[in-house]
């Protein structure tokens, strides 16, 4: 081993996605000598993409650009109501290679800028799969076969995750995941999402707006780890658009038909068999870490034997030089801004002398579905779980967006609620929010409550009329009144 001031690089990071970029753009930004290696293996469809992680190439990028295209298309019909002329608009369509062209497009020219913005600031990026050969040495495989290897003072690992598939005959031969559908060469047509964590949520979401059929088996909840009333609003939701829901039930069998199709076979609560037949069959269920092809036990870091993932202590493996970031972490939110967050105050601590440390409380999310779901900090459950049901006060109100009015949408699931204290000064615990642009009207309210927002603070605050996220100051229904939430007149 070289010694200490000998080093090839201040920081090698393994993974070029959205947490280690962060850290390394900001290590070099301080003065640090930094590499990143990134590699994608394809998918087992052959998919592969190029610098920038999961967000940017098969994550919140492209699903949020279909779930646009999907809202365009609701938009169009919309529009009409207004007194735009749209010539034969019952018969408008999506042209799926269009839209998966103009997304992979914009999907590569954040490649480019990403590759570009690296040479500018002087990070060296090796294309090649990285992994310890002792705890300051990282090899990396590339594409040519040809092993490159450097050293490093420290080591960030910054791999992310993958999806899971079952362990059924068929899924990885003709089962998609999220890895594949946003450059799907052909239109999906009728499709089963397996899995109703929010990413499964989200392509039978925008699928079934773009006017394919899509179904969600369920296994067993939805959106778990969500606030389940809520979760539930938003299933329900997406039934009365057309998503079909099969709860309680799991594939067993994917078996290629002659035509193209694929019949699945899956198995209900009571063991019963039943079989259908789809022409994509996507598996959202859930992702695992990569640590694996690391061989991290060349350097020492542990991993949870469950998961697989790295538990670090403020972003410090068990291996004093050896960091972790992002998706890779056990019992952290698997967000981007949380893996960019970390990264920077990361390399600040490491090279800045900072000593500010990431917070991960109480970040604000948002699930994509046809009718959004944003939220932050704890649901009613946890809420209840943690304080106790006496502690707990839910305000809660159904209202109508005045978009909604003129085209007669139906309003009747967009509903938001208030988890507060009930004592002292009603400390504010949740905001949950289900309606239009639902993680534009989150994101301040996630700023307020970092900031100890109460719920007297929240109903001294004057609204901006006529917007939705108003609808938070208007509130003062509290669920065990058992008064109506139903909405209030829209001006008073
Ligand atoms: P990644 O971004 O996954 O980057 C890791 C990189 O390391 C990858 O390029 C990987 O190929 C590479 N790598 C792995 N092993 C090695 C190795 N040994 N050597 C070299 N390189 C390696 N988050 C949100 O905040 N909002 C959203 O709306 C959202 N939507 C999502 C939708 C989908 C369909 C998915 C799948 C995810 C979504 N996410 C969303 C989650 C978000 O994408 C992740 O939280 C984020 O990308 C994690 O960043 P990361 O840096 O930990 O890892």
């Amino acid at each position: 081993m070289p010694p200490i001031d000998q080093y090839q690089y201040d920081l090698v990071v393994l993974g070029g996605g959205s947490g280690g970029l962060a850290a390394a753009k900001q290590a070099t930004e301080l003065g640090a000598k930094v590499a990143v290696f990134d590699y994608v293996i394809p998918s087992p469809q052959g998919t592969k993409w190029g610098l920038g992680g999961t967000c940017v190439n098969v994550g919140c990028i492209p699903k949020k650009l279909m779930h646009q295209a999907a809202l365009l298309g609701e938009a169009v019909h919309e529009a009409t109501a207004f007194g735009w002329q749209i010539p034969e608009v019952k018969s408008v369509k999506i042209d799926w290679e269009a839209l998966t062209t103009a997304v992979q497009n914009h999907v590569k020219s954040v490649n480019w800028v990403t590759r570009v913005e690296l040479r500018n600031k002087k990070v060296e990026y090796i294309n090649a799969l990285g992994y310890f050969k002792d705890p300051h040495t990282i090899g990396g495989i590339m594409k040519n076969g040809e092993e490159k290897v450097v050293t490093a003072k420290n080591v960030l690992i910054a791999v992310g995750g993958r999806p899971n598939y079952p362990d059924i005959p068929g899924a990885v031969e003709y089962g998609i995941t999220s890895d594949d559908i946003f450059s799907l060469s052909k239109p999906p047509g009728k499709t089963l999402v397996v899995g109703a964590g929010y990413i499964g949520l989200e392509c039978a979401g925008f699928l079934n707006g773009l006017g394919y059929d899509a179904t969600i088996m369920v296994r067993s909840i939805i959106l778990r780890g969500f606030d389940q009333q809520m979760a539930n609003i938003i299933a329900e939701e997406m039934e009365t658009r057309g998503v079909h829901f099969i709860y309680q039930a799991k594939p067993k069998a994917l078996e290629k038909q002659a035509d193209g199709s694929i019949l699945v076979h899956w198995v209900d609560k009571d063991g019963q068999i039943h079989k259908d037949v789809y022409d994509t069959v996507l598996f959202a269920i859930g992702r695992k870490a990569l640590t694996k092809d690391l061989k991290l036990e060349n350097a020492g870091v542990f991993v949870v034997p469950e998961n697989e993932k790295i538990d670090a202590l403020n972003e410090q493996t068990n291996v004093p030089h050896v960091y972790a970031v992002g998706d890779v972490l056990h019992k952290k939110p698997e967000l981007t801004p949380v893996a960019i967050h970390a990264g920077k105050l990361l390399a600040k601590r490491l090279y800045g002398n900072a000593t500010e440390l990431m917070d991960y409380t109480n970040v604000a999310t948002t699930v994509f579905s046809p009718l959004e779901y944003g939220c932050v900090g704890l649901s009613e459950e946890q809420a209840i779980a943690i304080h106790g049901e006496d502690s707990i006060e839910i305000y809660h109100a159904y209202y109508k967006p005045t978009e909604f009015f003129v085209p007669q949408k139906d309003n009747s699931r967009c509903y938001l609620k208030v988890v507060a204290l009930r004592n002292n000064d009603q400390k504010v615990l949740g905001l949950h929010f289900v309606g239009p642009n639902a993680g534009e009207v989150i994101q301040g309210f996630a700023t307020a409550i970092k900031c100890n927002l109460t719920f007297p603070l929240l109903k001294s605050t004057v609204g901006i009329h006529p917007t939705i996220a108003e609808e938070f100051t208007r509130v003062n229904i509290t669920k065990r009144s058992g008064m109506d939430p139903k909405p209030q007149s829209c001006c008073s």
